[in-house]
């Protein structure tokens, strides 16, 4: 069974978790986490790919530095604005 996969939703957790270790003033809840994560993915451009269903084996395509750059860009931005906004702010 194949299945489509985002794998940019990896790349960004790959660098958010990395990121999060020099934030130690940011929540680390589980809403904050995914807030972050869903504001850094809707300005990035999503890479689909076809991956086997328990092949744990993902091939990700690291083309270049400076995607990289922009991913961890967003994700610095996502991190700044739900510090300011934590929990889904006053939902
Ligand atoms: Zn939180």
């Amino acid at each position: 069974m194949n299945e489509l996969k985002n794998y940019m939703e990896d790349l960004v957790d790959i660098h958010l978790n990395k990121l999060l270790e020099e934030y130690k003033d940011v929540c680390k809840c589980n809403r904050c986490i995914l807030d972050i994560k869903a504001m850094a993915l809707n300005n990035l451009k999503p890479r689909y790919g076809v991956t086997q269903r328990g092949n744990l084996f993902i091939r990700i395509d690291e083309s270049t530095n400076e995607s990289n750059v922009k991913i961890i860009s967003e994700i610095i931005k996502a991190i700044e604005k739900v510090s300011k906004n934590p929990h889904g702010g006053d939902e």
